[in-house]
């Protein structure tokens, strides 16, 4: 029987049920995310992360070269939970489809992972950041339960956000738009309803506040959004 060698991570982002599986660091310093990223490096949360907390960096490279056991670890920790938010990728990326088919046991282990948290009755938030793997990945996960999961792509413009049917993610603004986050979230909201007016389902993520709210904020695993397929836009105000 195979062993644990990578424990899930906690998400700080999450309700308590947050449990998270990665395959990489991030960005520069992952063989694995598309150098087509609008996010690559410089702009990326989980690179700033790494770079305040080198230990992530070091894990994420580790997982790396691993990508089986990662699956097959994560696979024996579903069996014995239930009902979690489980987020792939809340640092670097799955590998990427050249590399995945050449990754001997790895689309198999990905799999019976994915069968064996979609048994738990978790939900699975799955974000990847080109359409090569947003197809790729959305054909394991159909083959092993149709509809189940649903691989939500990151769009990288906003001309891409308009133009693909995919369910899809989008980052309003960047950080140098002089908005703040209040700003970025008016312009999400506002991008939210021309999309609904086109006839798709489209929500801005509430867990993203101006600076100095006080009020409550929204969790994943309480919010369910980003692993729904009926939201085919989930828009991130830049934070
Ligand atoms: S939309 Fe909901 S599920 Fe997605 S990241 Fe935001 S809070 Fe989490």
């Amino acid at each position: 029987m195979s062993k644990i060698d990578f424990p899930l991570g906690a998400l700080p982002i999450a309700n308590d049920t947050g449990k998270t599986i990665n395959f990489s660091a991030s960005g520069g310093h992952s063989i694995y995310c598309d150098k087509n990223c609008r996010m690559y490096d410089s702009g990326c949360y989980a690179v700033n992360s790494e770079k305040r907390q080198g230990n992530l960096r070091k894990s994420g490279q580790r997982r790396e070269l691993s990508p089986v056991q990662v699956c097959n670890s994560a696979r024996l920790q579903f069996r014995n939970l239930r009902n979690c938010w489980a987020r792939l990728s809340s640092r670097g990326s799955v590998p990427k489809v050249s590399q995945a088919r050449k990754i001997r046991g790895f689309v198999d282990s990905f799999a019976a992972m994915i069968s064996e948290i979609v048994e738990s009755g978790s939900k699975i938030h799955f974000p990847v950041e080109s359409s090569s793997k947003r197809k790729f990945y959305q054909a394991i996960c159909d083959s092993v339960k149709p509809g189940a999961v649903v691989v939500r792509e990151s769009v990288q413009s906003l001309r891409a956000c308009l133009k693909s049917t995919a369910p899809r993610a989008f980052v309003v603004g960047d950080s140098y738009d002089g908005l703040g986050i209040a700003g970025r979230l008016k312009e999400a909201h506002k991008l939210a309803r021309k999309i609904r007016a086109g006839g798709e389902t489209a929500i801005v993520c509430p867990k993203i506040k101006p600076r100095g709210y006080s009020g409550t904020v929204a969790k994943c695993g309480d919010c369910t959004a980003c692993a729904d397929g009926r939201v085919l836009v989930v828009l991130y105000a830049k934070h």
